[in-house]
């Protein structure tokens, strides 16, 4: 039986300190530090006040782009559809992509992301990337919980092959639906594409994410369509609508009275890519608006909101470190968060929030729960914010991958 004590640590949304004991890979207690450490020949780590917190959950990325590096002259999502098409048909093999993401998943796992739901273009009818990734997911099962998006990147009718690919995909063990509802040639079909995915989850008991609304287009309706058929299948929880950039463009009046309530009623979450949507959104307006769904309006009427990378150097967005912390301070600052409580929430939302919003335990520094848990040199959420400094250690399933610094001498 292997057990380990992580004496005295700060925990997000608590005050004080805490010891907390891990038994064969679960934490077995999460108390108050005592005054004196009992005698018992566990393991001790001296931690020294510093934050524990639960790992960093990535809620939307793109393993099978990772790494490309493609250029993307006019900084559009356009541009960058067409130029991971090019990609797609002249460069891509299963060898590519299994070895970007692999390379990206040790730099990920450093960082402190142990959770990722990346989609999976299943638009190329040879399913290179789903192969690549399912060998991924399986071989990284133990150190990064990997899910899968069935993601028809050029749009579910874009041809009549489609479906039948998302189909195959989903046969292959894929875990979640997708769809691009506002990518489809005409609104009717961005809207029949949403009820045909929510046909196809239903069927085969699978949550869906949808790309929905990502534009500048304050007119763009399918979250509605999201929220409508959720509510009706009831599958509150089940359901991640990611960007929602057109929130950011619409109408007060229409935002608040009519898409929030229905949102929230559905039960969808919200993820937002704060470094993605003011990058690619924005550009046909002057002055250029921030682009990114008003966090602190989907809030405060009460929806989940997680902060997600999206994309890490590849045809939409050249910069990435694996870093959910950055993630979260552009948020802070593209959604005029700066509060104390804001500061906690923002770093919810790539943590636990980001963990509800993918259907992973929300809560998981509590006994009986995987022993997984990341360590800042700051002693809390705003302070880890401010520095913006990687994790110092990261435990998973109570084995350090990195093991903490040693307690500074005193001078
Ligand atoms: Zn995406």
């Amino acid at each position: 039986m292997s057990s380990l004590r992580l004496h005295h640590v700060s925990l997000p949304d608590h005050s004080g300190a805490y010891d907390l004991t891990v038994v064969d890979g679960h934490w077995q207690s999460v108390e108050p530090t005592p005054r004196v450490v009992p005698d018992d020949g566990v393991r001790t780590f001296d931690l020294g006040g510093r934050l524990l917190s639960a790992p960093f959950v990535d809620a939307h990325f793109h393993l099978d782009s990772v790494l490309t590096r493609l250029p993307n002259q006019t900084g559009t999502l356009r541009e960058g559809i067409e130029n991971w098409g090019k990609y797609k048909r002249e460069h891509l093999s299963a060898e590519d992509v299994y070895r970007r993401a692999t390379t990206y998943c040790e730099r990920a796992l450093a960082h402190g992301i142990q959770a990722i739901r990346s989609h999976v273009d299943v638009s190329d009818p040879r399913l290179l990337g789903v192969e690549a990734l399912l060998q991924v997911r399986e071989e990284w099962r133990d150190r990064i919980q990997i899910q899968l998006v069935a993601f028809p990147q050029d749009g579910f009718y874009a041809t009549d092959k489609a479906e039948a690919l998302l189909l195959r995909a989903l046969d292959r063990g894929l875990d979640v639906v997708g769809g691009i509802p506002h990518h489809e040639r005409t609104a009717e079909l961005g809207r029949r594409s949403v009820v045909r995915l929510f046909d196809i989850a239903e069927e085969r008991g699978l949550p869906l994410d949808f790309h929905c609304d990502e534009s500048d287009d304050p007119h763009s309706r399918h979250v509605e369509t999201v929220a409508e058929e959720t509510r009706r299948r009831q599958l509150a929880g089940r359901v991640v609508v990611s960007h929602v950039t057109s929130s950011a463009m619409m109408d007060p009046y229409y935002l608040h009275r009519k898409l929030l309530p229905l949102v929230a009623a559905a039960g969808l979450h919200l993820v937002v890519n704060p470094r993605i949507n003011v990058h690619l959104g924005g550009h046909f307006h002057h002055p250029a608006p921030r682009a990114m769904a008003p966090i602190k309006d989907f809030l405060a009427a009460g929806i989940n909101v997680a902060c997600a990378q999206d994309c890490n150097e590849d045809p939409w967005y050249p910069l990435g470190d694996a870093d959910l912390l950055d993630v979260a301070r552009m948020g802070a600052h593209l959604g005029h968060m700066m509060g104390r409580e804001e500061l906690a929430t923002l770093f919810a939302s790539v943590t636990t929030r980001a963990a509800r919003a993918i259907g992973l335990d929300p809560e998981p520094l509590r006994p009986g729960q995987p022993a997984d848990a990341l360590l800042f040199a700051a002693p809390d959420p705003l302070e880890a914010l401010r520095t913006a400094e990687h994790p110092v250690a990261v435990l998973r399933h109570g084995e350090w991958v990195i093991p903490p610094p040693p307690p500074a001498s005193p001078s």
